[in-house]
């Protein structure tokens, strides 16, 4: 089974999708990678996906990423004692390091680092943004805010300090013991929510110790800031355009998306925009015009995957919702102006053995109109190099490593298959036109170009070019 576009969707699961039926015609529709949100799962849940996921890998001979995404220093105010207050612009909200219920005009906050970080003149939002407050004083035991914004505020809500730099990691021991569990059952991407800073990331590296991939997600106006530091760290970026669009101004979020956007794919690192892509889903059948168009954007932005959350964790429509992202994608791949807009946006190669050799490969299946570029990769990061490039020609990624597989599900444009290393160079050729062959990306008679770095499953010795003829598949290897 191939897809016929190069962009990824990931689904997220929910109530809504979190069974086999649904998981099964998620992963026809389209779905390459499945997201866990554990702000809602629990372990349970987490492992019965997973089972569902490696027994639709075996029906369908495909690898499928799992993606559990922490749900990372999410913080709350404490409960009001009827369960709300009203907030009216020009009062005073002081929120208090004491353990008590809230009242008119006070409320507990939970979270000690706040009260020594935050400054007078910084911007409280509470409730996904819904109100703003302006800091007047903060000391350690109490911070007075004056209220911007009139409306009911209620028990538990969330708040986010877009203006300051909190002294905490980007995880929580809660976080801690999802990524433990995540770990003993081999999923291959962990996202870590509401990164700050380069340090962020590193902590969760030394934790995965390379067992699962670190994906970053930009959602916060310090993680803009450390951008550049926060992508060398991490395996994978998300533009998480839902608190994105709650700590900067929502104005900000679509050239963030193009910033963020650009800066991966230079470093070669995957990237996904993800929240809201098809919001109006969720409860009707068919999407906005805006929303078909925002898919299309992300697309044409060279992006490696498009996200559903709601749409697919706990809306109406969760398998139009993916059938609706796949065939956008396809149709904005075969635009005759795809070509040309991505490319503007691609960037030299490296000066590493495995750039260069990439950038050789995407000339030559160009210049030639090869029928796809293949790569034997352990790791992956010899196929990551070559869909950097984001060549016209599809790309497979022949692995022995099923970890490896499913990390690259992710990734813009490989199609990967696992298959033993081969014996000798001429096995090697051999195996990668047949595999093309059967797998729908060559017709008998069609050329292919090889990449591999010989010795095989030395990580990053990309040097070896190869051009062969696809056989009619009669060939007994
Ligand atoms: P979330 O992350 O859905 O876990 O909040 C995505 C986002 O903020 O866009
Ligand atoms: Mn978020």
């Amino acid at each position: 089974m191939r897809r016929n576009r190069r962009v990824k969707i990931v689904a997220t699961l929910g109530p809504a999708s979190n069974n086999e039926a649904m998981m099964r015609r998620l992963f026809e529709a389209g779905a390459d990678v499945f997201r866990v949100n554990m702000s809602h799962a629990t372990h349970d849940g987490l492992r019965d996906i997973h089972a569902i996921v490696r027994k639709l890998e075996l029906e369908f001979s495909r690898p499928i990423g799992i993606l559990v995404d922490l749900q990372g220093p999410k913080l709350r105010i404490g409960k009001f004692e009827s369960g709300a207050i009203r907030l009216t612009e020009g009062d005073v909200l002081s929120f208090v390091r004491r353990e008590g219920i809230g009242a008119l005009g006070r409320v507990h906050l939970p979270h000690p680092e706040i009260f020594q970080a935050v400054q007078p003149g910084h911007t409280l939002l509470l409730d996904d943004g819904k109100f703003k407050l302006r800091v007047i004083d903060a000391s350690d035991v109490r911070i007075d805010a004056e209220v911007m914004t009139s409306g009911v505020l209620g028990s538990r809500k969330g708040i986010s300090l877009p203006d300051t730099v909190l002294p905490l990691g980007a995880m929580t021991e809660n976080d801690r013991a999802d990524v433990d569990y995540a770990l003993s059952l081999g999923v291959a991407w962990v996202a870590l929510s509401f990164v700050q800073r380069g340090e962020d990331v590193a902590e969760a590296r030394k934790i995965a110790r390379g067992r699962a991939s670190v994906m970053a997600k930009i959602e916060k106006p310090s993680a803009l800031n450390h951008l550049k530091e926060i992508i060398d760290l991490s395996d994978a970026i998300m533009v998480a355009r839902g608190d994105l669009g709650v700590e900067m101004p929502v104005e900000k979020v679509p050239g963030l998306q193009k910033q963020i956007t650009r800066a991966a794919r230079n470093a070669g690192k995957p990237v996904v925009v993800a929240t809201q892509m098809l919001e109006s889903m969720i409860y009707s059948h068919a999407p906005t015009r805006a929303e078909v168009s925002d898919v299309a954007t992300a697309v044409f932005e060279g992006a490696d995957a498009i996200m559903l959350s709601a749409e697919s964790a706990v809306g109406k429509f969760p398998v139009e919702a993916v059938e609706t992202m796949d065939r956008v994608a396809m149709e904005v791949e075969r635009d005759p102006l795809y070509e040309a807009i991505i490319h503007a946006q691609r960037i030299g190669p490296e000066a590493t053995g495995a750039d260069a050799i990439s950038a050789a490969a995407r000339t030559v299946a160009e210049t030639l109109n090869l029928a796809a570029i293949i790569c034997y990769t352990a790791s992956g990061a010899t196929s990551l190099r070559a869909a950097r490039e984001r060549p016209a020609q599809p790309i497979l990624a022949l692995t022995p490593i099923p970890a490896t597989g499913r990390k690259l599900a992710l990734v813009w444009g490989l199609h990967c298959v696992l298959t033993d290393d081969p014996r000798d160079l001429d096995d090697m050729v051999a195996k990668a036109c047949r595999i093309a062959y059967q797998e729908g990306f060559a017709l008998p008679g069609q050329r292919v170009i090889i990449l591999a770095g010989v010795p095989l499953g030395t990580p990053g010795a990309t040097n070896m070019l190869r051009i062969a003829f696809v056989g009619d598949g009669s060939e007994d290897y």
